[in-house]
């Protein structure tokens, strides 16, 4: 209770939510490692812009912050597991024992993007292209017309694996999908619906348009010239093709945006925002009380369906290899363990667009600038298909964001049966956790260049690591 307070003001301030700018809220020595990390997390978004590309690039920093494979030790103190080279585990030990007081974080390192199909090349018109088949959620008019980069792996019957990637290097040629001129699009496309006038099928990638040789007898010239051309880069042969996992993603670099460098462009932020900040926070913490386990998963793009998602066992995978070193490793151990979890599900929020508010509900809506955002529940029409957080996990994590000084809000993703989404929520709470979704607003979600706010990053990060602490 308040007591009796007569000024009206002095009182709508105790007793309204009142909405804040992060900005407000970063002391000014915090500055300088706001921005040291936000250069790091470029680089992060940099040199992984596939799932594997995130796995190597976590193991990387993780070894240098003295972190172990599980597989080559005995010791669990810092140890990550890394599975099929698409998922990763991080694990930290807590001072209060093994077998209570887990915190997990899960985030996904997927993203939407092009897929090669299995039998891509092709000539026509004397040009070569490549067949795609888009992955995830997409506006599939947002692939043409931009440099595009080739990323990932051919696996070889041998057992052999080579990394490929083509066109982030200054010196790379890059590719693109080619969009029809405006003189001739009226028919084929303008009069058209959005999700209509660039069909899947037209998603091909212009990938070469010089003959092989002079011999005009000889078909598809120009399919031979760039099979050669990989042939001797990579020594491939058409058949290869078919046990690769290559994608094509927007080629360049992360950038800062906005006069005041306020924000971070990029593809790929959702979710590697969230992983990055939860990969972060479990290095960077001191002597933590509690054990912490960090999810960097695969498939979330999807439906988390597949080996490397979320719908499998992984959490129980991770946690007996991590108990078997401390001859704990029964099934009903490492339940327990799991349904007494706090867990995080680290994914962003669709950020309000000052030109398409209609689509949100601004009283529980996400903001640029709003900070850490969560959402107490996902779904579609009702809540369908999510996981919901429970009053007391929520009131929990008040206090705990709320005595460390972090800015943050409650929001849904737009306005009721306005559209929706799901996350990798529901997949935690089959363990029986409390598990809520955590994250920062994203501007422009799922484009080739999504926009995020440098102190929401930081808000979450702090957030993130106030969580695995204690
Ligand atoms: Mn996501
Ligand atoms: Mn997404």
């Amino acid at each position: 209770m308040l007591g009796k307070k007569t000024d009206a003001n002095e009182l709508k301030k105790a007793l309204f939510y009142e909405r804040q700018n992060a900005w407000d809220h970063i002391p000014e020595n915090q500055l300088k490692a706001l921005e040291a990390y936000m250069k790091d997390y470029r680089n992060f978004l940099d040199d992984g812009k596939t799932e594997r590309e995130s796995v190597e690039t976590a193991v990387e920093i993780l070894q240098k912050a003295g972190f172990s494979d599980i597989r080559t030790t005995k010791d669990t103190s810092k140890i990550y597991y890394n599975h099929l080279d698409r998922a990763l585990a991080v694990f930290r030990q807590g001072k209060s024992g093994i077998q209570k007081n887990l915190r997990i974080i899960v985030a996904h390192i997927d993203s939407p993007r092009l897929d090669l199909k299995q039998y891509p090349l092709y000539e026509d018109e004397e040009l070569a292209m490549l067949k795609t088949h888009y992955y995830g959620g997409i506006k599939k008019y947002q692939w043409v017309s931009r440099p595009l980069a080739l990323h990932g792996v051919i696996a070889f019957p041998d057992g052999t694996v080579d990394s490929i990637m083509i066109g982030e290097a200054e010196e790379d040629p890059v590719f693109t999908v080619a969009d029809l001129l405006p003189h001739l699009a009226g028919k084929a496309q303008m009069d058209k619906k959005a999700n209509e006038f660039i069909p899947a099928e037209k998603l091909n990638v212009l990938f070469g348009g010089k003959p092989f040789n002079n011999d005009k007898e000889l078909k598809e010239r120009v399919k031979l010239q760039v099979m050669s051309l990989l042939n001797e880069a990579y020594g491939i042969t058409e058949n290869d093709f078919i046990s690769a996992d290559l994608e094509i993603v927007p080629a360049g670099r992360a950038r800062e945006v906005g006069l005041d460098r306020s924000m971070i462009g990029a593809y790929g932020q959702d979710d590697r925002v969230c992983a990055y900040a939860a990969l972060r926070a479990i290095i960077d913490e001191g002597e933590p009380d509690v054990s912490s386990l960090v999810l960097l998963l695969d498939k979330e793009e999807i439906g988390s369906e597949g080996a490397t998602g979320a719908n499998t066992w992984i959490a129980e995978l991770v946690l007996s290899y991590i108990l078997a070193r401390h001859g704990l490793d029964q099934s009903a151990v490492i339940r327990r363990l799991l349904a007494n979890a706090d867990c995080l599900s680290a994914d962003v929020n669709a950020g309000v667009h000052p030109d398409w508010k209609e689509v949100h509900e601004l009283r529980n809506a996400g903001f640029i600038n709003g900070g850490l955002v969560l959402s107490k529940f996902t779904g579609v029409r009702g809540k369908g298909g999510s996981n919901e957080a429970a009053a007391e996990y929520v009131a929990k994590l008040r206090d705990l964001f709320d005595r460390n000084g972090i800015i943050w809000r409650i929001a849904e993703l737009g306005k009721t049966d306005e559209g929706g989404g799901g996350t990798i929520a529901k997949f935690m709470s089959y363990y029986c956790m409390n598990v809520i979704d955590a994250g920062v607003s994203v501007l422009d979600m799922h484009s080739p260049f999504e926009i995020t706010s440098k102190a929401d990053i930081w808000m979450m990060y702090r957030a993130f690591a106030a969580f695995l602490v204690k």
